[in-house]
């Protein structure tokens, strides 16, 4: 590559940055506009010592900084629905240089007005401003576009990846941690995520002896899926199997395959696998693997002929495996529903290890982990650390501890104290990032809500136990609760619908019940048991008033339940309002039963939210330990009767 060029590309990035960057961070001392009257408000207000006047424009700067625009706190309150994490707003910076307009009217006593309240006036000749200026910041953009496909399809049609300067593009960028006995991560490193470390533990055991398993021909694990929100620790715990096993751990972010330039990513796939193999026993971590394992659909749009080459390349060196190279393929990804099935099938990631987001105690053991080399002083509590995080991810805890440790080197102590902590994690969640610090009224509120699932799954005969409840926020829900079926189920009794329906609607139940007002929370469990009503309805046969008639269309995977009936309903306006009278009964029988046994058993209930206000995360033993209820009943048997 002939060295002008490069000078060219650097040039560009450099502009391109410089761009980016002032999108992204605007400058801290830029001016902030505001509207015309605010600026006369404050002039008034003897805020304003000096104004520059240029054509219609002013500038000047407000003395005391002004918040602009003005924090909306109780509005915002208010019509931010309680169960969803608000909006993050516009942030409200304080404005010091401001600049305003001049309305098109003339301001005729404006003159007066500044003079009266002591404002030194200057004008400002107008900018004519010089013509290239101008013209790069209009054409800039376009030129900056047009040059860097100029310079891609160069760089791609010269050399074909291996001429000149061109060398190295087809190399894997994996980096390769060696695992040393110094900079080696084990799990002790790992905390908070015990389920997904146990899980790993067979992986490490094959590592350390691949043919212990070959030997009597079982297969080898060849591919784990990690499934986890980001920083809940998938690339550590990936690092720390290497380590644990003692093999060297080769990591590429699938991101970084994806170049324009057709073929090299699966140029880059066989030479990180070529690499590995070289020193196998080994595992190869593929971060972000959706973003080149994306189910293929029909909407693809340019760019997809590389993600798939490159999605094909993993696939053919994960079939050609025998299983008794000791090569592991770890893979992460935040949205598995979008994988292409090609990549889970058996013999390719037909492992799936799910990372959760850390419940409290979790949280605490990752946060001593993480305060190890931190000096701590004696008031610091990590319980009470832990517990007042609920949704913050590993990252987001040691985050955490590096800015309070900043913080207290900031304010010249020797060690981290409790405060320091405080501020840090205030800095951390209230920023625009994660709105989720609940209030205690909300997070009792979350927890009753969740609660009332949890016990009347427990009372109602023929629901599914619960597994587990948490008011760990999770997504877009701010608690959870897991039923787990008994066994697998073909064909659903009536009763267990039933009961079904009255767990749902179960968090609605105990709000109504507690707090006597309704919120926005109980949005999906409605749709979900509306849902499960209508279809009893209409396609089960389960309403004596409307007998076994289908009034829907059984569920098209593809269009989905409208899918077949598409608009023509084959029956009367009157038989539609049946059917809506019919789901409409349902739902409030369900309802009406689900207030009355929580009423019933409110202690239970109320047992129930202070564990959770505690410890946050239960599981099925010690919900019943807490609410002192017997596990769910199965239906009663309801004996075949004989029929001639
Ligand atoms: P992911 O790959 O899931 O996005 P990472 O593994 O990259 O998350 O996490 C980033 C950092 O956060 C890790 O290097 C580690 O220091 C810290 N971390 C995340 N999860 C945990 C955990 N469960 N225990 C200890 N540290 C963690
Ligand atoms: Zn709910």
């Amino acid at each position: 590559m002939p060295p002008r060029r490069t000078w060219w590309t650097f040039i560009a990035l450099l502009i391109a940055n410089y761009l980016v960057m002032r999108a992204l961070f605007p400058d801290a001392d830029a001016p902030v506009t505001v509207p015309y009257t605010v600026f006369k408000e404050q002039v008034a207000k003897g805020n304003v010592k000096a104004i520059y006047s240029q054509g219609v424009s002013i500038e000047g700067k407000f003395t005391t900084p002004v918040p602009w625009p003005p924090a909306n706190g109780q509005a915002a309150r208010d019509d931010t629905p309680l169960w969803r994490a608000p909006a993050a707003s516009q942030p409200s910076q304080p404005a010091a240089t401001f600049n305003t307009t001049l309305p098109a009217f003339v301001d005729e006593g404006l003159e007066r007005f500044l003079i009266d309240h002591q404002v030194e006036i200057s004008a400002v000749p107008i900018r004519t401003g010089s013509g290239w200026g101008t013209l790069l910041l209009g054409f800039g953009p376009a030129l900056l576009i047009i040059g860097f496909y100029v310079w891609l399809y160069r760089r791609a049609t010269q050399g074909g990846g291996l001429g000149g300067g061109m060398m190295g593009i087809g190399k894997s960028k994996a980096r390769r941690y060696d695992q040393e006995v110094e900079n080696r991560v084990t799990f002790a490193e790992v905390a908070g995520i015990d389920e997904a470390e146990n899980e790993l533990v067979e992986v490490v055991d094959f590592l350390k002896d691949p043919g212990k398993y070959t030997r009597l021909g079982g297969t080898a694990p060849k591919g784990v899926l990690l499934i986890g929100a980001p920083g809940t620790g998938k690339t550590l715990l990936a690092r720390a199997v290497a380590g644990e096993a003692g093999v060297p751990f080769f990591s590429l972010s699938a991101a970084e395959f994806v170049e324009m330039i057709v073929g090299v990513g699966a140029a880059r796939v066989r030479d990180l696998f070529k690499q590995a193999r070289e020193s196998a026993p080994a595992i190869i971590f593929i971060d972000e693997i959706d973003s080149i394992g994306r189910a293929r659909g029909p909407t693809a749009i340019g760019g997809v002929g590389e993600q798939e080459q490159t999605l094909n390349q993993i696939l053919t060196e994960m079939d050609g495996f025998s299983g008794r190279e000791g090569i592991i393929v770890l893979a992460a990804t935040n949205q598995p529903d979008v994988l292409d099935r090609a990549l889970l099938r058996p013999g390719r990631f037909d492992r799936r290890v799910v990372v959760n987001l850390p419940d409290k105690n979790g949280r605490q053991a990752i946060l001593r982990v993480h305060t190890r080399k931190v000096p701590l002083a004696a008031d610091v509590d990590l319980s009470a650390l832990a517990l007042s995080t609920p949704g913050l991810s590993g990252a987001d805890l040691k985050n955490l501890v590096n800015e309070a440790a900043l913080l207290a080197a900031r304010r010249e102590r020797n060690q981290v104290h409790h405060k320091d902590f405080v501020d840090a994690l205030e800095k951390i969640v209230l920023g625009p990032e994660r709105p989720l610090l609940l209030s205690p009224e909300d997070r009792e509120r979350i927890a009753y809500h969740e609660s009332g699932h949890a016990v009347l799954a427990l009372l109602v005969p023929g629901a599914d136990p619960v597994h587990r409840v948490t008011i760990v926020p999770r997504g877009q829900a701010l608690g959870v609760t897991y039923q787990r079926p008994q066994t697998d189920r073909y064909n659903y009794p009536e009763g267990y619908l039933r009961a079904r329906i009255i767990g749902m609607l179960g968090g609605r139940a105990a709000e109504e019940v507690v707090y006597g007002t309704k919120t926005t929370g109980a949005e999906s469990d409605i749709e979900q048991a509306t849902q499960l009503a209508r279809n009893m309805v209409t396609r089960w046969g389960m309403s004596d008033k409307l007998g076994m008639v289908q009034l829907a269309p059984r569920d098209n995977p593809y269009l989905g339940a409208a899918g077949a009936w598409a608009g023509s309903k084959p029956f009367s306006d009157q038989t539609a309002r049946e059917i809506d009278a019919e789901v409409h009964g349902i739902i409030q029988q369900c309802h009406d039963e689900a207030k009355a046994l929580l009423v019933q058993h409110r202690a239970a209930l109320d047992q129930l939210v202070e564990a959770l206000l505690a410890r946050e995360t239960l599981d099925e033993h010690e919900i019943l330990q807490v609410t002192g209820l017997p596990p769910s009943q199965p239906l009663r048997n309801t004996p075949i009767a004989a029929t001639d």
